[in-house]
């Protein structure tokens, strides 16, 4: 290259460029890693015209190499594209890139702003990085001379006769002392992958690939591959990028295996994703994109999602807030938009309207999606129901267009086995009419009583209290996400008159036995009052409340019974704060007077066997508890301790 350089034309640059490349190394300092990507986008550029222009140019040979030279400090991006002759270098990098260049200064003088590639300053960027770059180009046209150029960050360049051969053009880039990292072979690697990814030309690193090249020849000898896919791979083994995109096809054109391949490639995973949804619209704006259901694992992984933000198959940015609605951001994919400036800047993504009707649009087509897949095959929305709910409910809560469109897909497993939207749910189970008095009556016209919806922590616990529900022909929904609070709330809010109760929060009438009622004995007392007495007495726990009813069932002695209200606002409380949700303190000891066991307490009682009472009511406490929460060590071994001495009565 340093040969190259013959003794021609010398320039300034302009004279209004003098703070150009401060400006440049200042602004952009954390954006560094950009300018590979101008560099390449400009060779990108100039393949795509020479294809077009050139008759006699053979598309494999299209391409874009770069060679790392860690002796001499430089990275060189050649390309086999137009090429330019030293007129094109004059005209295109001389004048235009700095008149570019003042309308820049003039219009960010004050501003933190990032927009380059917008000013023609793209193959400026390169001095960020350089201390010295120098382009060797040769036009296509036939018998154009080439050219040399050279500028070392000063205002003053060198334009003389090149001794390049073939068509295309060499940027080489002296980098200098403070970016010695991008000489590291996996630094551009990742840079080329992350931002040009998709560009159309095979981009090659030049590297050492010993290593693939040994497994291909392994290949070959045992006759995995053939002679023809060896040659083929073997071409490939430097290039970096995957030059196309799968959302650039039509959709009726994709194979569900080619959707599955594109997704396993792009983001490393061994797992098929679980459902997609292609965007692609030309009207009123031009957007292309997949979005893909990963299978989460756990809710850690509900983090790694990524959706890639594309402009024309350049990488701009990752989760764009302001973009795709945070709840989208949870799934993976990528989406083009060919209208978006390269470098979008926060305030330009909030001002502009269209942005907002792209988000709007996204939104109902992920929304659209999903109805339909309910609506053709509900069998297998269900089954899909456990891994995307996440997503769906996550959405539902932060984002009120999403909800609207979505509100009437939500499902619960019931305890029928069947997986129910609310709607069916009421169908299913319509409200009780019940015998009113006048009062209640007129009570009941100014404030109806709620549509009660009950559910349980999880369809394996809270299993004795299921039991009495079912047994008496309730319905049950099976709340299966830490997010259910929060969707249980806002569907309340959104259904005026219907209230989700957990089915520990209170002791249903229906439970009651009330056609046997309590007698008063000769102390004027209630066989409840007595127990409640006795428990009050015997457990000594001031902040606990006690209450007693005869249930229908004698299948518990005891529950555990929480506020609904109280309760999901400590839960929520909790999950905000720790993530987890505890054992709330605050409950109440609702004992079953119908249960035998509370029988034999009141007789132990009547013969004054206070010590026995005592470990009795103790042990049905501990009983009901343990349904309730997980106990601690400590706590098992009390219980242990507590049913031995229970033993010892019986
Ligand atoms: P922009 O790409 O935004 O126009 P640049 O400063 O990056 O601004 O480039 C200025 C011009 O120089 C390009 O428009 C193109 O005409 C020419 N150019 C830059 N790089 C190449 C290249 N590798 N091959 C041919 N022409 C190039």
């Amino acid at each position: 290259m340093a040969n190259s350089k013959k003794k021609g034309q010398k320039g300034n640059l302009s004279i209004h460029t003098e703070n150009i490349f401060p400006i440049i190394k200042k602004w952009l300092y954390s954006e560094h890693d950009i300018f590979l990507r101008e560099l390449i986008a400009n060779a990108i550029d100039a393949l795509n015209k020479r294809k077009a222009i050139d008759p006699d140019v053979q598309e494999e040979n299209l391409k874009v190499e770069i060679k790392i030279d860690k002796d001499n400090n430089t990275i060189q991006v050649n390309d086999t594209g137009i090429g330019m002759t030293s007129e094109e270098v004059e005209k295109y990098i001389n004048q235009i890139a700095f008149s570019g260049a003042e309308d820049f200064v003039e219009k960010f003088k004050d501003k933190q702003s990032t927009i380059i590639g917008h000013f023609g300053l793209g193959f400026y960027s390169s001095f960020m990085v350089a201390e010295k770059v120098t382009i060797n180009t040769k036009s296509w046209q036939k018998d154009s001379e080439p050219a040399f150029w050279e500028c070392d960050g000063s205002t003053e360049y060198s334009l003389n006769k090149g001794d390049r051969e073939a068509v295309g053009t060499t940027i080489t880039l002296h980098i200098n002392e403070d970016n010695k990292e991008y000489l590291e072979t996996n630094k551009l690697k990742e840079i080329i992958e992350k931002f040009c990814n998709f560009m159309p030309y095979p981009i090659e690193l030049d590297r050492d690939v010993s290593f693939e090249e040994n497994r291909l020849e392994e290949d070959k000898k045992e006759d995995k591959i053939t002679e023809e896919e060896y040659n083929q791979k073997k071409a490939k083994l430097k290039v970096v990028n995957q030059t196309f995109a799968l959302w650039n096809k039509k959709p009726s054109e994709v194979t569900d295996e080619e959707y599955k391949e594109f997704y396993k490639e792009l983001f490393h995973d061994y797992q098929d994703p679980l459902f997609w949804i292609h965007l692609n619209v030309d009207y009123p704006f031009n957007l292309k994109g997949i979005l893909y259901f990963p299978k989460i694992k756990n809710e850690l992984d509900m983090h790694r999602g990524k959706v890639h933000l594309y402009c024309n198959n350049v990488f701009v940015a990752e989760n764009l807030k302001d973009f795709i609605p945070e709840f989208l951001t949870l799934l993976r994919g990528g989406i083009d938009i060919p209208d978006i400036p390269l470098n979008v800047s926060r305030s330009f993504l909030q001002q502009d309207k269209q942005v907002n009707k792209i988000t709007k649009y996204i939104i109902k087509k992920v929304a659209d999606q999903l109805k339909s897949l309910f609506k053709d095959d509900r069998e297998k929305f269900a089954e899909l129901w456990e891994d995307i709910q996440q997503f769906i409910k996550f959405g539902i809560l932060t984002n009120e267009d999403f909800f609207d469109a979505v509100k009437d897909i939500i499902i619960f497993k019931s305890s029928t086995g069947k997986w129910v939207t609310l709607e069916e749910y009421k169908e299913n189970n319509p409200a009780p009419e019940k015998e009113k008095s006048e009062d209640e009556k007129d009570d009941a016209e100014k404030m109806p009583d709620p549509y009660k919806v009950y559910y349980s922590q999880g369809e394996d616990s809270q299993l004795s209290y299921q039991k009495l529900m079912i047994d008496q022909g309730f319905e049950i929904l099976f709340s299966n996400s830490p997010l259910d609070s929060h969707l249980f709330q806002q569907l309340e809010l959104k259904n005026p008159g219907t209230m989700f109760v957990r089915i520990d929060s209170e002791v249903n009438d229906n439970l009651v036995d009330t056609e046997n009622a309590e007698v008063v004995d000769a102390d004027n007392k209630t066989e409840s009052e007595k127990i409640i007495e006795v428990f009050k007495e015997s457990l000594d726990n001031s902040a606990l409340t006690i209450e007693a009813k005869m249930l229908k069932s004698d299948s518990v002695a005891a529950m555990i019974v929480f506020n609904e209200h109280m309760r999901r606002f400590q839960e929520m409380n909790q999950f905000m704060s720790t993530g987890d949700m505890g054992f709330m303190n605050n409950h109440t000891l609702m004992l079953n007077t119908g249960n035998k066991s509370l029988k034999k307490v009141l007789q132990l009682k009547a013969l004054n066997k206070d010590e026995e009472v005592k470990t009795l009511c103790d042990f049905i406490y501990k009983l009901a508890l343990i349904e309730q929460k997980k106990f601690t060590g400590k706590e098992l071994q009390d219980f242990v301790s507590v049913a031995n001495n229970v033993l010892n009565i019986i």
